[in-house]
């Protein structure tokens, strides 16, 4: 009579208002793709503060997949029983009969979405819990229990667990509209992409390479990267750039010490242009505050001011060190740290240049002819989709 299922608890998409009917199609849209190839027999359904799925795959796999979909706060393997308070304090007790050795005490915590429910919450806790008392023999501990079992009593059926998953929090990729995350090879660019599906930002890539001064290990790179990231949203374009002829310009222009941030303006103007046909309205990067000296705030402020479009860094306030922990739990470290030759050190200064502004660039920028090198760019770009079912490696990328 229990059925296994997973309940998904909304995070701050509690779903109503006018929003809801958009948020829940997000939301499940997100859970089908991230069910893709194992649950088309899955049954999605979204309530105001919990989505329950079910159906005849295991619940650890579907759990597997699910956990990485932002939009939810907690993920529960539960059962769910009919709504009767004495079904429900029989599946209790199957629930703890089989739980782990030297599980001695427990809780109970109920709660009611059908407030039409015969019991109260509390009543129907103490109910449950007494008949585990009697059955199993365990003591109740309502401050710090070994098990805690809930109860859900929902609109057509009551869910039982014992088990809390933390899920990714944050919003239903797609709910914040879109932008275009700056990928190099680091450890800092895929956290922060990750931070912005997180808040919603549907994101695509674009990662700039040496080429042709430095081999393809670092497209390699940012394609497994956004591989990775795909498990987090639905799909994703990854743009590759050869920005290599345009470095030997700027170099040659004389850009010295300016080198660097002269390649982010470039950069930022290019990935402007592709945002511009995905739809997108930001950019994103891994910059954190001050971590080098391409970072600086005048540094950060004069890439800023070469972009039309609001340049988001959601780590702009995290240190290496926590940004490392997270690259680790969402798994980008491992590819991170692979070895590259990344364009950015393909010409750069001794010294970087610290203290800039837009005026120093002016000059500079109109010996190469900006406009004419954006567009020359933008010719070379080569778009790939690491995410998609079935797609091919790197090497077999279809031009723009
Ligand atoms: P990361 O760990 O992400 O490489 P970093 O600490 O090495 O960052 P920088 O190299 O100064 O920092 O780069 C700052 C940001 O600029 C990166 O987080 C990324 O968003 C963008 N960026 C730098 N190099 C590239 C590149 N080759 N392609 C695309 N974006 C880049
Ligand atoms: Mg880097």
């Amino acid at each position: 009579m229990a059925q296994p299922c997973v309940l998904l608890k909304h995070g701050e998409v509690v779903l109503k208002g006018r929003n809801r009917g958009r948020f829940e199609e997000l939301l499940q849209r997100n859970l089908r793709t991230a069910l893709d190839g194992i649950g088309d027999a899955v049954r999605i359904r979204t309530g105001r503060s919990v989505t329950v799925l079910s159906g005849p795959v295991p619940v650890e796999q579907v759990v597997e997949r699910v956990r990485r979909v932002p939009g939810f706060n907690v993920v529960q393997p539960a059962i769910a029983v009919p709504k009767d308070a004495e079904t429900v304090a029989e599946a209790a007790v199957g629930l703890l009969r089989d739980r782990a050795p030297g599980t001695e005490s427990f809780a109970v915590r109920a709660r009611r979405r059908d407030k039409d429910f015969p019991m109260r919450s509390a009543e129907l806790a103490g109910f449950v819990g007494a008949r585990i008392q009697r059955e199993l023999g365990l003591t109740v501990d309502l401050t710090s229990p070994a098990v805690e079992v809930t109860v859900e009593v929902d609109r057509k059926e009551v869910y039982l667990s014992t088990e809390r998953i933390p899920g990714q929090g944050g919003l239903p990729v797609g709910a914040s509209g879109r932008a275009v995350a700056l990928l190099s090879g680091g450890y800092d660019s895929p956290v922060a992409a990750h931070r912005a599906m997180r808040r919603g930002l549907r994101c695509h890539f674009v990662h700039f390479t040496g080429a042709p001064y430095t081999g393809p290990s670092s497209a390699y790179k940012a394609y497994a990267l956004v591989r990775q990231l795909t498990r987090y949203q639905p799909d994703a374009r990854l743009y590759v750039v050869p920005l290599g002829t345009a470095q030997r310009s700027l170099a040659t222009a004389g850009a010295g010490r300016l080198q660097v941030v002269a390649q982010r303006r470039l950069m930022v103007r290019v990935a402007a242009e592709l945002a511009r046909r995905v739809g997108a309205r930001a950019l994103v990067t891994g910059d954190s505050l001050g971590q080098v000296a391409s970072q600086t705030l005048s540094n950060l402020a004069t890439v800023d001011e070469a972009s039309p479009l609001p340049v988001l860094r959601p780590l702009l306030g995290w240190d290496k060190t926590e940004i490392m922990e997270e690259a680790v739990r969402i798994g980008t470290a491992d590819i991170s740290r692979l070895p590259d030759e990344d364009c950015c050190r393909l010409l750069a200064p001794p010294r970087v240049a610290t203290g800039t502004t837009p005026g120093q660039f002016a000059r500079l920028e109109g010996r190469l002819d900006v406009e004419r090198t954006v567009e020359a760019l933008l010719e070379r770009v080569q778009v790939m989709r690491p995410g998609r079912e079935g797609a091919e490696g790197p090497r077999a990328a279809a031009v723009a």
